[in-house]
């Protein structure tokens, strides 16, 4: 796992190779996960757009609206009807945020993709950064968030404790503090477009595919306007879902607990049948073996809920239904059937 105080990785003999072979002025795909946030979609692109002026590469923005049920959807189609470069991509109802990042990867044309918040949590002054780390050979540039301070204690707190559990129960390590804000390269994108899997944990599928990855740190600002739609509730399942994709460590502990708890009877029995034959057979203990029937059905009640929470994963993965459904695809380049490719941006 990275820490903070660490440096990023250096150079190597891929991102040399790597680095030699860029594009010179490459597709950008801004690609923004939408879901009623047309409060903030005006100040974002105002501030996306100024942090893309003068950089040598193409634009294209490709929103994914998760349902939105307010102005989100008209909003962003009269920019691009005034000539905003990209598409929106409008899923047929609220899939999630996982979801729509995925529907986001499957429309992006980019040799680059730059996942964003619409609230401006990631800040798109860093594109620039990000874009040139990549033209040095680096596949993925994350943003790692180094201040947290201005999250509640508890929820720093959890979120600290999820990423040390992940850390210890999967083998893959995937950096604490790192939200989906990231700047990945076309290879990286392909491979995530072949992981067939239904219940997408961006975060965790980010860090299965690796790639010669770096960061950039930075100070998470607060949402700029709008509600964030997480609470506890949908962060806890989250979690789960997260180690439960990734780790089946979960469901090997009962191997453990179970023998422990055999070992431990058995131990119990031998003394118990030495005692009935030494001293005779005594008067039953009534509360130990009420605390040992509920200690007992206690614990297989949460192995089997445990097992229960991987055989619910299986009944979902097997129905291999998609992963969102899209109901319009809002393209005016392609409309008039001029080539998608905008206009290179150094011009500007
Ligand atoms: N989002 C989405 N679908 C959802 C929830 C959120 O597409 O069901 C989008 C939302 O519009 C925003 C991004 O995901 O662009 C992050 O959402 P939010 O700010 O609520 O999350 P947080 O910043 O708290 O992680
Ligand atoms: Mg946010």
């Amino acid at each position: 796992m990275i820490d903070v105080q660490s440096s990023p990785p250096g150079q190597s003999i891929y991102t040399e190779r790597r680095a030699a072979s860029r594009p010179a002025v490459p597709l950008l795909s801004i690609v923004v996960p939408v879901f009623n946030e047309a409060e903030v979609l005006d100040i974002f692109l105002e501030e996306t757009e100024a942090a893309l002026t003068g950089l040598h590469l193409s634009v294209e923005y490709v929103f994914i609206d998760d349902g939105s049920t307010d102005a989100t959807a008209r909003i962003i189609s009269r920019h691009l009807a005034a000539g905003l470069p990209g598409r929106l991509i409008g899923l047929s109802r609220n899939f999630g945020k996982e979801a729509a990042l995925s529907a986001g990867l499957e429309h992006a044309h980019g040799d680059i993709v730059a996942i964003l918040d619409a609230d401006l949590q990631d800040p798109p002054g860093l594109i620039p950064q990000m874009v040139s780390l990549w033209r040095s050979g680096f596949d993925v540039i994350y943003g790692l968030r180094v201040d947290r301070s201005q999250e509640t204690l508890a929820k720093r707190g959890t979120a600290h404790l999820f990423y040390k559990v992940f850390d210890r129960l999967t083998q893959i390590s995937m950096p604490a503090n790192a939200g989906d804000f990231r700047l990945i390269d076309r290879s990286v994108v392909d491979a995530l477009k072949r992981l067939p899997e239904r219940s997408r944990f961006m975060k965790g599928l980010f860090a299965w595919v690796g790639y010669p990855s770096t960061y950039i740190a930075y100070e998470r600002p607060l949402r700029r306007a709008g509600q964030g739609k997480w609470n506890y509730w949908r962060l806890w399942n989250f979690a789960l879902d997260g180690l439960t994709s990734f780790s089946t460590v979960p469901l090997r502990i009962w191997l453990y607990g179970g023998g422990t708890v055999a070992a431990l009877a058995i131990a119990y029995a031998v003394f118990l049948i030495l005692r009935v034959l030494i001293y005779g057979i005594d008067v039953p203990g009534y509360a130990s073996l009420m605390v040992s029937v509920l200690f007992f059905s206690g614990l297989q009640l949460l192995s089997i809920g445990i097992v229960g929470e991987y055989v619910g994963r299986l009944f979902i993965e097997t129905k291999q239904r998609p992963v969102f459904l899209v109901q319009d695809v809002i393209d005016y380049a392609a409309a008039k059937d001029e080539p998608a490719l905008p206009t290179d941006r150094s011009a500007e």
